[in-house]
Parts: structure tokens; C-alpha cells; sequence
């Protein structure tokens, strides 16, 4: 038995995480009369969604025609035909009705010169089901539209009932022995108390994990701890295999170029100075969907045309376009490219290289945002007492490849649909169950484990190791044999955590311990991407496969479902992905035929 002592509450709904999708379900479950708590390890506006620079997505026709079937086909084209049909409906949707929500809640979106909300282009995104040209979609608010929704949201869950926890680190989900969920355990980072939430309903909120590469955009605060917890419980992990790239981080740093600027009429060039997006996609050239055009850059870079002395980047140029519509429309990117590749960009081009950005796996959940636990006889069947919204789940609407500026949407749309269906079925009248003590113990027990390990490797070091396997394995392009090696090296890299050395045994402002949880939950992550991705035998969206270099429809249409033993030992099942349309054509659906699989050309 571990010697801590808990701090109780009791709530109807506990939301772990206040980004986007976490603040939208907080307050949308507050408006639902639910007694709701949110937690959070960070300020809620210094979560990941503040960084979001380019835009939402919803087709709101204010910049030229456009509708939410358009919307959707591109979706389903972008997930390369893995997404859920079901989900990417309520999605597009959905999307119009969010955005002037947001509206509403006060969210300071750029206008048009009638007063209406402004939409640029973004990558995918088309018109006429792809027939036509690129569709103005992307609401905007400047280059910083995370950061205003963010803000807003924040004002508005102050304005509900809901109570905020802030700088609470959750550990683990409280399991009743029937298996349902039934709360979460949470360390308070300033003062060391452990505190036990009781709930009929937690919502995990918590992010991606692009932490588990060397070059991410995402903060180091994207650890997938959601991932974590669920895994820690021997629940699935789905579609892991499917990380994105994004075209245009700053060589060396990092840091994102928004889509944006291509959006805004930005183009990439190689060491010849060519513009050789128009060789590849002739049609929407850079403004192709994201795996696409990091793809070509690699392949520019691998064929000796990169810039710089190694030759191992490509170039960005704004520098055609006018001032003020830089300083307009993108002048966060300008200030970044300034600080971080000391480049004007009204002069030069950007130095910049595909990193990582996004997580299209995560926890599975229906359209609800409930979560997951498939048997062989239901697939589909929903674990009570747990949801996931935003990048920690997976709906799935990204499928293979998740279109820019529709996470934004992702967040809101889902984080609503959450709180609606809470309202229907969590009953405010009920009694909290008593929590299974088993379940607390077990958590705690791993939790002063690692507070104590006294080891030879310190933290730091053993994610850097992670960090380089999965940059060097799982990377834009894969082979047969740099992911079997990847499997290899992270079974031996997970195996080092029994040998970590934690040296502050304090509980107050410990950031040592932190990091060692949160890497704790990086490495089932981390395992699952790469065995998933070693075991999917195709090229698809983001996972793209030298040896299997063509989509394979007849086996490889379904989801990858990824458990993590006790030994680490990574176990997959597949899941058979959603064909069937919320709506039928004849009720004003999308035609079927519009969204049948064909090849994936821009
Ligand atoms: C630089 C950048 C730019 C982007 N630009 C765009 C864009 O223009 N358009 C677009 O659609 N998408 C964009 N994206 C993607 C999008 O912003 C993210 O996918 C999205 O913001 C994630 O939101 P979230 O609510 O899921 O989680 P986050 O915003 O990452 O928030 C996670 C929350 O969980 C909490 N949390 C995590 N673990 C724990 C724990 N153990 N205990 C307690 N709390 C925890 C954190 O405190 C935080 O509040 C961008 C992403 C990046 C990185």
C-alpha cells in the first residue's frame, strides 16, 4: 500500500485537458447542467491549440461558392479513404454551425470588406468534389486564430459554472472492476497533494504527442498522456501508424509556417530555383494536401536538389508578395521567420523542412467522442464513463492524412458533441459510485515507482534516444526494413525505463518527475506508431511505404487497433472503417458515389 493521503471531490463530468476541445467540452457540459471539473498541467490559454496560426475550417461560402458536401468530400479524399464516413459527415456539418458559435462566444476573426468572416485557402481544400479550383475555407483570425479562440474559449468557460484545476498533472484513470471509468487521480505540481476525482464521466482532452519525435511544432508539452492513460489500462490505441508531417517547419528550429502562407499565395522552391510543386501536383501545385507535398520536398532533397551547404532543406518565398498583406494576413510567421531563421520575408525566402505536427491515431471514439473498447463481437462497443476529444482521440475524421485547419474544427465540433451527449447520459441525480480502492492503489504503486526509481538513466537522455529512433525509423518515408529496425530499437528503448534515475524525490515543483511521467506516457505511444506502421504492408495518407508503394483498398481498408502488455509487448487487431453516410442522398446527403475510393492525385 502506498502512504498517500487524498484530497476527495466528487463531480458529474471531469474534463483532463483545457485546449480547444477541452474548454469547448467544459463549458458545453456546464451549459448542460453537469457539476464539471476541468484539469489541467498547464494555464489553459498556454495549451498547444494557441500555437494554431492558419485557420478553421467551415464552409461558410463568404469568399465564393461552397457547401459542406465539398467540405466533406475533401475530408474523406484527404484521410485517403480511412476516415469514418459517419464521423466526416457530422464533421462538415456541422463545421458553419461552430464557427458562428465562435463568433458569438466574441472570437476577434479577420473580416472581409463586406464585414463577414474572412476565409483563405488551405491545402485540400477544393471545390466541385476536387473538379474545381482551391475554395476559400479557412476562417481566420490573422495568423494567430488558436490563440483568439483559445482566449475566448477560456472567457467563456469562466463565464459557466465550471471549476478549473490548474497545474494539476492526471496520472491515471480511477477503473471500476466492472471496467467502466469512474475517475481520475491528479498530483497538484505546487503544493504535492494527490487528488482524487470521482466522476461519472472523464474526458480526456489532452493533446497530441509529437513529443515522441526529435522535430516537432507541438509543444513539449504534447506527451499524450491521454494515450498513456488508456493504454496503462490495456485499452487500444488506433491508426497510430499515421503521423503528419508538416511541409513547412523552420530548418533547425522547428517551429511552424503556417499553411497559411501558401495560402496566401507562398511557394516552395528547390536548389534550381524551381518551383517543382507544379511538376508533382500540377493542378493544386503547393497547395496540395500535406503528405503530398512533404513527400515531394524529401524526394527534391534526396535527388541532390536541397538548399543550403547540405543541401538538406527547401525553400519558402513570400518575398513576392505585397508588405501589407504580409503584415496583415501572416504577421506572426513574419516575426518567427525573423527570430528563428533571422530571414526578412519580404526580402529572402525561409529556410524549411517537414516535421512533425499532428497525430491522426489516438484513442478510438464514435462521433460522441466516446471511447472504444472493441470486442471481436462488437466493434464498435463504448467503454462507459470515458470519452476523448481533440488530438489525443480518433473518430475518426482525419483517417491517414488530416487536412489543415480541420483539427481547429475537430476540436469545437467534437468537444460540443461530447457535452451533448453527456447530457443525455450521465444523470446529475445519480450518486457517484464508490471508487474501486484496487484501482487507486495499482496507480499509486506505478506513481511511486518512478518517483523513486534510482537507476542509471536520467530521463532526459533516454527520451532524447527515443526521440532519434522514432526520427530515424517512422519518419515520411519507411521501408520494410528502417521499420522493422524502428521495432527493434524502441522495444529496447521502452525496456530502458525500468533503468531510469530520478533524482528529486520532492513533490513540490518537481519537473523531474514530471518529465518522467510524461515520458512514461510518450513510450506506449511511441511503440504503438512504430509497430503499427511495420505491420500496415501499403502506402496510404501520411504512412507512405517504399516496398508497398500503392494503396491497398481489398486488405488495408480498416483501422489499426494497438494494445500495450504489461511486457510492452505491442498486440494489434483491426477495426472495419465506417462506410455508411449519416444521412441518405435522398434526405440531402452526399451521393455515395462522390465519396467511392479512387486514386489520390492533386
Ligand atoms: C504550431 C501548430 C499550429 C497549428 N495550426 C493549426 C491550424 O492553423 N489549424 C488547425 O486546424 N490545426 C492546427 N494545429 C493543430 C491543432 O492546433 C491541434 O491539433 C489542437 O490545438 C489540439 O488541441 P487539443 O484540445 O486536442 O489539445 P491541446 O491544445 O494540445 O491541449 C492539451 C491540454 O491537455 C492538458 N493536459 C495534457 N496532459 C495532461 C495531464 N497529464 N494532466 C492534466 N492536463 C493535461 C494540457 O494542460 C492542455 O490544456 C496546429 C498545431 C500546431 C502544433
Amino acid at each position: 500500500m502506498s502512504a498517500y493521503e487524498y484530497v476527495d471531490h466528487t463531480y458529474d463530468v471531469v474534463v483532463v485537458g483545457a485546449g480547444g476541445s477541452g474548454l469547448r467540452a467544459t463549458l458545453g457540459m456546464a451549459e448542460q447542467g453537469l457539476r464539471t471539473a476541468c484539469v489541467t498541467k498547464v494555464f489553459p490559454t498556454r495549451s498547444h491549440t494557441v500555437a494554431a496560426q492558419g485557420g478553421i475550417a467551415a464552409s461558410l461560402g463568404n469568399m465564393g461558392p461552397d457547401n459542406w458536401q465539398w467540405h466533406m468530400y475533401d475530408t474523406v479524399k484527404g484521410s485517403d479513404w480511412l476516415g469514418d464516413t459517419d464521423a466526416m459527415e457530422y464533421l462538415a456539418r456541422e463545421a458553419p454551425k461552430a464557427v458562428y458559435e465562435l463568433e458569438h462566444y466574441g472570437v476577434p476573426f479577420s473580416r472581409t470588406e463586406t464585414g463577414q468572416i474572412y476565409q483563405r485557402p488551405f491545402g485540400g481544400h477544393t471545390t466541385e468534389f476536387g473538379e474545381g479550383p482551391p475554395v476559400q475555407r479557412t476562417c481566420a483570425a490573422a495568423d494567430r486564430t488558436g490563440h483568439a479562440i483559445l482566449h475566448t474559449l477560456y472567457g467563456q468557460s469562466l463565464k459557466h459554472n465550471a471549476e478549473f484545476f490548474i497545474e494539476y498533472f492526471a496520472t491515471d484513470l480511477i477503473m471500476a472492476e466492472d471496467g467502466s471509468c469512474q475517475g481520475v487521480i491528479a498530483w497538484k505540481l505546487d503544493d504535492g497533494t494527490i487528488h482524487r476525482f470521482n466522476a461519472k464521466m472523464v474526458v480526456l482532452a489532452t493533446g497530441g504527442y509529437g513529443r515522441a519525435y526529435f522535430s516537432a511544432t507541438s509543444a513539449h508539452t504534447c506527451t499524450g498522456d491521454g494515450g498513456g492513460m488508456v493504454a496503462r489500462q490495456g485499452l487500444p490505441l488506433q491508426d497510430m501508424e499515421f503521423v503528419q508531417f508538416h511541409p513547412t517547419g523552420i530548418y533547425g528550429a522547428g517551429c511552424l509556417i503556417t499553411e497559411g502562407a501558401r495560402g496566401e499565395g507562398g511557394y516552395l522552391t528547390n536548389s534550381e530555383g524551381e518551383r517543382f510543386m507544379e511538376r508533382y501536383a500540377p493542378t493544386y501545385k503547393d497547395l496540395a494536401s500535406r503528405d503530398v507535398v512533404s513527400r515531394c520536398m524529401t524526394m527534391e532533397i534526396r535527388e541532390g536538389r536541397g538548399v543550403g551547404d547540405q543541401k538538406d532543406h527547401i525553400h519558402l518565398h513570400l518575398d513576392h508578395l505585397p508588405k501589407e498583406a504580409l503584415a496583415e494576413r501572416l504577421p506572426g510567421i513574419s516575426e518567427s521567420a525573423r527570430i528563428f531563421a533571422g530571414v526578412d520575408v519580404t526580402r529572402e525566402p525561409i529556410p524549411v523542412l517537414p516535421t512533425v505536427h499532428y497525430n491522426m491515431g489516438g484513442i478510438p471514439t464514435n462521433y460522441w467522442g466516446e471511447v472504444l473498447a472493441p470486442t471481436p463481437e462488437d466493434e464498435d462497443r463504448v467503454l462507459p464513463g470515458l470519452m476523448a476529444v481533440g488530438e489525443a482521440g480518433c473518430a475518426s475524421v482525419h483517417g491517414a492524412n488530416r487536412l489543415g485547419s480541420n483539427s481547429l474544427i475537430d476540436l469545437v465540433v467534437f468537444g460540443r458533441a461530447a457535452a451533448i451527449r453527456a447530457g443525455e447520459v450521465v444523470d446529475p441525480e445519480a450518486a457517484n459510485r464508490p471508487l474501486n480502492t484496487a484501482s487507486v492503489e495499482k496507480a499509486m504503486d506505478r506513481f511511486d515507482r518512478l518517483r523513486h526509481a534510482d537507476g542509471a538513466t536520467p530521463t532526459a537522455e533516454l527520451r532524447l534516444t527515443m526521440q532519434k529512433t522514432m526520427q530515424e525509423e517512422a519518419a515520411v518515408f519507411r521501408t520494410s526494413e528502417t521499420l522493422k529496425s524502428g521495432v527493434e530499437r524502441m522495444a529496447g528503448v521502452a525496456q530502458g525505463m525500468a533503468d531510469l534515475k530520478v533524482y528529486d524525490r520532492s513533490l513540490i515543483w518537481n519537473t523531474d518527475l514530471m518529465e518522467t511521467l510524461e515520458l512514461a506516457n510518450l513510450m506506449p505511444n511511441a511503440l504503438t506508431t512504430v509497430v503499427s506502421a511495420e505491420a500496415r504492408k501499403e502506402s496510404r495518407g501520411a504512412h507512405a511505404h517504399e516496398d508497398y508503394p500503392e494503396r491497398d483498398d481489398e486488405t488495408w481498408r480498416k483501422h489499426t487497433l494497438a494494445t500495450v502488455g504489461e511486457d510492452n509487448a505491442v498486440t494489434l487487431s483491426y477495426r472495419a472503417v465506417h462506410l455508411d453516410p449519416l444521412t441518405q442522398p435522398e434526405a440531402g446527403g452526399i451521393d455515395p458515389q462522390k465519396i467511392a475510393p479512387k486514386a489520390r492525385v492533386y
